[in-house]
């Protein structure tokens, strides 16, 4: 198997920006499952197809188109949509519409393809567990639920300088969607047995990513 670095963790912890850190310093490439999960919520929502497994079929489906282009940026049918799928909104139609086994089955074997097709470090909620599940390395990376509102805010303040939203509404958010990927029936959120707890809380970026490289 071509080798695999798997990141998980759930939303704010830091993954991305870690799993991202971590792919440019092995020279490897850089997964966003999220990134997928909420390109396919953004179409089927646009779309105004209900959440439900009855509705969003392989047939659906066939309709949608998620790859990389240049630079990591997220294509949906060709069109670049890597800064419509940042917004608390895109986040929430990816939740749900993540829950769906015909979304789950079409989005493991494409994260596959693409991660066998060269050395990856693969960021989401199911790599170490489902995806990946022999993975050489594994991480789940955690932190407060309060900290990782912070950087949340941060980041979203950062992009729209004007954004109304407030810690406590992302803290509201944020739990809500935990809940629904830890619960949800297929590959939920958890902590692969044979992966190692990374708590950030406390920590900057670079600590973290050299932390993940000392234990490769
Ligand atoms: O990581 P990010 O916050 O961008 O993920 C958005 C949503 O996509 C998550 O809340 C989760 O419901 C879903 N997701 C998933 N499996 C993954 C990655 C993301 O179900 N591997």
């Amino acid at each position: 198997m071509v080798a695999v670095i798997a990141i998980d963790g759930p939303s704010g912890s830091g993954k991305s920006t870690v799993a991202r850190l971590v792919a440019e310093k092995q020279g490897w490439f850089y997964l966003n499952t999220g990134a997928m999960y909420r390109a396919v919520g953004l179409y089927l929502a646009d779309n105004d197809i209900p959440c439900d497994n009855t509705e969003v079929t392989d047939k659906v489906l066939e309709s949608v188109d998620v790859n990389f282009g240049a630079d990591g940026r997220i294509l949906l049918n060709s069109e670049d949509v890597s800064d419509r799928i940042l917004t608390p909104e895109a986040a929430r139609h990816a939740s749900d519409y993540s829950k769906l086994s015909a979304v789950r089955q079409l989005m493991t074997a494409l994260q596959r393809k693409i991660g066998l097709s060269r050395p990856s470090v693969v960021e989401g909620r199911d790599i170490g567990t489902v995806v990946f599940p022999d993975a050489d390395h594994k991480f789940f990376i955690v932190a407060s639920p309060e900290e990782r509102a912070r950087r949340r805010y941060i980041q979203l303040k950062e992009k729209d300088p004007k954004t109304t939203i407030t810690i406590e509404g992302i803290l509201r958010e944020q739990k809500e969607r935990d809940q629904q990927d830890a619960e949800r029936s297929l590959a939920p959120l958890k902590q692969a047995k044979d992966a190692i707890l990374v708590e950030t809380t406390e920590k900057t970026i670079d600590e973290v990513v050299e932390e993940i490289l000392a234990r490769l």
